[in-house]
């Protein structure tokens, strides 16, 4: 597996202070332990680290890779997702939940005028405003969306692994692909490319355990 810089720095760390905690490793890289959750999550998926609970973090000499992981860590993103399922900001909830139905998907990204991502509605979020009294074909999706900047994106670049990582994190069913771009005032903004989800794993778990399939 091909490492980050950051990620090698935290190999070296715990390979000359193991057993060491995800604390003390943030403190050593002086970064906070919330920014490291991934780096640590990923190094242990792929047999780099052992994490034992209460203990910490060790090098593990004798390598043990986990094959599937490994495999995963080779996967790109941009080769496995599917098409975007996109709807406007100004659609109504209703719309919405229709382009669910139509798009045949469990989650919408939510993009402005410029085609830039603005949040996501899942089924739930849809489904918990039906509750209420809202006026599903006026009151736009935005307003029942989350939110950039709390919207967690992958890359068609980034690796199957470290994508999956982030679904199981997060605890969410999809993520947005896309590609980050800088707009006039300086700020990233997000064109979606596609969506990387749960079933697709699925898919690509069964097809590493069953080359037929
Ligand atoms: P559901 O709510 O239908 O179970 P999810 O688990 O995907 O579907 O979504 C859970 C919550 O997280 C929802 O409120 C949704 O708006 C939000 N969410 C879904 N995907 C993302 C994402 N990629 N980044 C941030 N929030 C998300």
């Amino acid at each position: 597996m091909e490492l980050t810089e950051r990620q090698r720095r935290i190999v070296e760390i715990v390979r000359d202070n193991g057993p060491i905690t995800g604390e003390h490793i943030a403190d050593q890289l002086m970064l906070t332990r919330a920014t490291l959750r991934p780096d640590l999550t990923i190094l242990s998926m792929s047999g780099v680290l052992e994490a034992r609970p209460r203990v910490g973090y060790s090098y593990r000499e004798k390598r043990k890779q986990s094959p599937l992981a490994e495999r995963m860590a080779l996967l790109r993103v941009g080769d496995f997702k599917s098409v975007a399922a996109v709807v406007r900001d100004t659609a109504s909830i209703y719309d919405a939940i229709v382009s669910l139905f139509t798009h045949n998907v469990g989650s919408l990204s939510i993009v402005n005028t410029d085609n830039m991502l603005t949040g996501i509605v899942s089924r739930k979020d849809l489904l918990k405003a039906t509750l209420g009294k809202t006026d599903l074909h006026e009151v736009p999706v935005s307003v029942i969306m989350t939110r950039m900047p709390n919207i967690i994106v992958t890359r068609p670049d980034e690796t199957v692994l470290e994508a999956v990582t982030k679904l199981v994190r997060h605890q969410v069913d999809a993520l947005p692909v896309v590609e980050g771009f800088v707009d006039e005032s300086g700020n990233e903004v997000f064109e979606v490319v596609g969506r990387f989800t749960k079933t697709i794993v699925a898919k690509l778990f069964a097809e590493i355990a069953d080359p037929n399939f």
